[in-house]
């Protein structure tokens, strides 16, 4: 038998976190931000869910081969672009739509043989600092792309630093307006958390919106945000089996480094998922999981292959009872990935792209 964890992906959830996307933003198309192999999802797997998508917006080219492979022929944007000069032939080979956001890039398209035309996003940097042309280089930017014969058409873009807190989003949207103001092409501005806590600012929303993480049921401003505020369903389970139960004395610890003592008797349950699998390895005790549904708490510190679950909640689970590191849990029940992700001082994000290749996944309703 193998060892009993496992993974599921949930496609009929993917697209319901799809068309919410879609309902956050009418007036936009979206696209379906598939970086990090979905998330740490599986391209593949995810595929079904998110085929009604208007595109798929990531980095790597190999990935956006495996689309292609997939039989996608929408849209693809590569989300950094080119990363040397021969990148464009894959370009043009498979109609890829590629941000530019360095000079360098634009030397290349230069440069660049082809028969088609691309379609390209330039990114302003509007404060986040990371890519993109500052509002001084993004006019002259434009115009060279605008001469070059290479492309036929030009979008503008920028990412938000602070559309999940208390900064928001209204500083970058105004230095983008001003630095667009007259220049013509589609507009792409909101990931997840714009969509879902800015998109009623009207205008914002643009001709595309790059939806990630809330397609993943993950809240992209957890904790103050969470699934339930913003109707998301999980898109991933973690589950596992308990495959040993120890008796505990008041003074006995638990796992390495003896971190958890026990002040009573207990009971505990040992389960097979540990950080080798993709669980963080600093969730500390009282981190969530369900056992038989019932939500219990870690104990100790997480193992290579192993966690340790209080079970006083749940006196009936044995060898053998299920538990559930996030998503969906037996008899409808569910512990949100969230919990987990801050529970180990981390986020959605980081979890989900963490698991393991050596968990087995499967695709589920
Ligand atoms: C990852 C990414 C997104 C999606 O962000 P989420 O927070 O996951 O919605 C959008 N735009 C760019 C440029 C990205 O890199």
């Amino acid at each position: 038998m193998p060892r009993p964890i496992q993974a599921l992906v949930h496609s009929a959830a993917l697209a319901h976190n799809l068309a919410l996307a879609a309902q956050h933003a009418p007036d936009s198309r979206v696209w379906a931000v598939v970086k990090a192999n979905a998330y740490g999802h599986g391209l593949e797997r995810c595929f079904a869910g998110l085929q009604r998508a208007d595109g798929f917006a990531l980095l790597d080219l190999e990935e956006a081969q495996r689309l292609r492979a997939l039989d996608w022929r929408g849209p693809i944007l590569l989300l950094e672009g080119c990363f040397e000069p021969r990148d464009l032939e894959l370009c043009s080979r498979l109609n890829l739509w590629h941000v530019v956001h360095t000079a360098e890039q634009i030397d290349w398209m230069a440069a660049h043989k082809t028969q088609m035309p691309h379609r390209v996003f330039l990114k302003m940097n509007s404060g986040m600092n990371r890519l993109g042309f500052s509002e001084a280089r993004l006019r002259s930017a434009w115009a060279r792309l605008n001469a070059l014969p290479q492309v036929k058409e030009i979008s503008l873009m920028t990412h938000f630093s602070d559309a999940d807190g208390p900064r928001g989003i209204a500083h970058q949207v105004q230095a983008f307006a001003r630095a667009t103001e007259d220049l013509p092409g589609e507009r792409s501005l909101a990931n997840s958390a714009a969509v879902l806590r800015h998109t009623a600012l009207a205008g914002i929303a643009a001709d595309w919106v790059r939806a990630g993480i809330m397609l993943y049921g993950s809240a992209p401003d957890a904790p103050a945000g969470s699934v339930h505020t913003w109707g998301l369903q999980p898109t991933m389970t973690l589950c596992s089996r308990l495959i040993s139960v120890q008796q505990l004395q008041p003074g006995d610890t638990v796992g390495y480094g003896s971190t958890y003592t026990a002040s009573q008797a207990q009971r505990i349950g040992i389960v097979a998922c540990g950080y080798a699998d993709g669980y963080p390895r600093h969730a500390p005790s009282g981190t969530p999981v369900l056992v038989d549904g019932v939500r219990c708490a870690l104990v100790g510190r997480v193992s290579m292959d192993m966690v340790a679950v209080d079970l006083s909640p749940v006196p009936q689970a044995g060898p053998g009872s299920e538990a559930t590191l996030w998503g969906h849990g037996p008899h409808g029940t569910a512990l949100p990935i969230d919990d987990v992700a801050q529970a180990a001082g981390t986020v959605g994000y980081e979890l989900m792209c963490a698991l393991s290749t050596r968990v087995p996944v499967a695709v589920a309703d």
